[in-house]
């Protein structure tokens, strides 16, 4: 079998990475630890910068639960530490963004980004540097309106490029609109505003709108796989906060779009495995009874089989 691709991460990247955790460990926050960095989601070749934690070599082997009969720390809870301490050195060293600027011109490039990239669809490698100015321009000068902007941007992709079939952008604006949500979620310790809410609970709505409409389509395997791995996060982030609005909207997308996948046998397959996966997650996390009662009838109703392969 293919070994999976592990493309280095770029140095840039690295260092930015690197820089934003004061070179040291996102668990033990142990400054005279050597670090090195590790992908969360065990997937050496996803380099994006959400997935990527430093960590330290000692915490490092509890990570991969290379220690025998000790309990290893998961995914989502390296997640947790990483966006705990990125938090918190950000804090401490007064990262400022430039002085707010008239937000008008700059909402009309998003716009100018996101017509750009339906206008290159087939071109993914065109579409994955737009995505990045999108981010970046989030994250440079993020005010509230342009924060808005762009999750609408991402909305307004995700639908359209989850239209066509053929378009190896779908699975890209899924992946983007984690990306930029995640900085929506506060660390652990500090709760999330109901605005950073109403902008998780949109991004999943765009995820459920590019699950539809590629299900509707019957042939983007590669497109509902990534929002179903998207959509699980933003569920695991709705445990982690006990945020009933973000869980009720990360299963809307379950029932909403299984009516659409009927017609293509791949599709309900892929959404009951990853409602299985939900559930298992609610029990590691512990999650509140009324949400895994919902989760099991979820998977218990639900006409899951497509007539066709009956
Ligand atoms: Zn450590």
């Amino acid at each position: 079998m293919a070994q999976p691709r592990r493309p280095p991460i770029p140095a840039a990247a690295r260092e930015a990475l690197l820089y934003r955790n004061d070179h040291t460990c996102c668990i033990c926050n142990d400054r005279s630890r050597d670090v090195q960095i590790h992908h969360i989601d065990g997937d050496p070749a996803n380099n994006a910068p959400e997935n990527l934690a430093v960590v330290c070599l000692d915490c490092h082997s509890r990570v991969t639960g290379a220690r025998g009969l000790g309990q290893s720390y998961r995914p989502g809870e390296v997640r947790k530490y990483k966006r705990t301490w990125e938090r918190r050195l950000e804090a401490r060293r007064h990262v400022h963004r430039p002085a707010p600027v008239d937000a008008g011109p700059l909402a009309a490039q998003v716009d100018l980004i996101v017509c750009e990239i339906l206008a290159s669809q087939r071109d993914a490698k065109k579409a994955t540097r737009l995505l990045e100015v999108l981010y970046n321009l989030n994250l440079w000068r993020g005010d509230k309106s342009l924060r808005k902007r762009v999750v609408e941007g991402l909305s307004h992709l995700a639908m359209m490029t989850g239209l066509d079939s053929r378009s190896p952008v779908a699975p890209l604006v899924a992946k983007k609109l984690w990306e930029v949500c995640w900085h929506f979620i506060g660390p652990h310790d500090v709760p999330m505003d109901a605005e950073d809410e109403r902008h998780v609970v949109r991004c999943i709505d765009a995820l459920e709108s590019l699950a539809s409409f590629t299900c509707s389509n019957g042939h983007g395997r590669g497109a509902l796989k990534a929002t179903l791995e998207e959509v699980e996060k933003f569920f695991q982030v709705g445990l982690w906060y006990r945020r009933r609005r973000i869980i009720n909207a990360a299963l809307a997308l379950y029932r909403k779009s299984r009516g659409d996948c009927s017609g293509w046998s791949y599709g309900p397959v892929a959404l009951l495995a990853s409602l299985r996966r939900l559930r298992r997650v609610s029990k590691q996390e512990r999650a509140s009874s009324p949400v895994q009662r919902q989760l099991q009838r979820l998977i218990a109703d639900g006409d899951w089989i497509p007539a066709t392969s009956r």
